[in-house]
């Protein structure tokens, strides 16, 4: 399955925890990115200034590097992935190689007022990439990861002026793919302002009725 919507609408947190509950494969290509700007690879390097400054990375070392992850067996969630039409017809091409298509396709639905009170509140963990937000869910301990202890830091494409800059790019390249999936009859919209269990149970319920 596929997740979309706005930068900070909800789609790491929830494809963690429904990647743990499902035993899905969790597939998030800005985690991926941001390790290999880390460890300063060719990917990583070629990467950074588009996501420094809130822009897409061009499609073509997209589409190579979701060729390179993409399992050829098993449920996967892409979440990050597609963002572009030629994005979503590489997809599409891949999967047909392997015999398989996307299942459903979420659409995380968040005004853009939200979506800037989120990020700016966003807190990532420098090692492990965990999510925390301060006031939606905040670590048990201030600036320390629960789960591995690591540093928790604002990302540097969470400050607002970047915020803004990703929320235009994502209605200007990336909703287009609304009406893209809504033709295939794959689009499910959630209300993605509920709070973080409450969409979860949303997911699980459709994932359970087909509806
Ligand atoms: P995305 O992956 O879509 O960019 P995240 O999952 O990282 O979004 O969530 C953005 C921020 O909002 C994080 O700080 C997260 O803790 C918080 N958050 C996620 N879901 C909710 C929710 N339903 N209600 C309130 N805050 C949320
Ligand atoms: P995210 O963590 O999903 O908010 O992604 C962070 C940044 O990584 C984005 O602002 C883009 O610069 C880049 N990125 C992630 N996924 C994609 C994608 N599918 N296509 C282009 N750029 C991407």
């Amino acid at each position: 399955m596929v997740f979309l919507g706005p930068p900070g609408s909800g789609k790491g947190t929830q494809a963690k925890k429904l990647s743990q509950e499902l035993g899905l494969m969790h597939i998030s290509t800005g985690d991926i990115l941001r390790d290999a700007v880390k460890n300063q690879t060719e990917l990583g390097k070629k990467a950074k200034e588009y996501m420094d400054r809130g822009e897409l990375v061009p499609d073509n070392l997209m589409i190579a590097l979701i060729e390179e992850v993409m399992p050829k067996e098993g449920g996967f969630i892409l979440d990050g992935f597609p963002r572009t039409v030629p994005q979503a017809l590489a997809l599409e091409e891949m999967l047909r190689g392997y015999k398989r298509d996307v299942d459903k396709v979420f659409l995380f639905d968040l005004s853009e007022e939200v979506v800037v009170e989120r990020l700016s509140g966003r807190l990532t963990c420098s090692q492990c990439g965990a999510v925390y937000h301060r006031k939606y869910n905040p670590p048990k301990q201030e600036g320390v990861c629960d789960l591995c202890g690591g540093k928790l830091i604002q990302r540097e494409d969470d400050k607002e002026e970047v915020v803004r800059r990703r929320y235009r790019v994502y209605k200007e390249q990336t909703s287009p793919l609304v009406e893209f999936y809504q033709k295939k009859n794959k689009l499910i919209r959630l209300d993605a302002s509920q709070d973080i269990q409450e969409v979860n149970k949303r997911l699980l319920e459709v994932l359970r009725d087909g509806h």
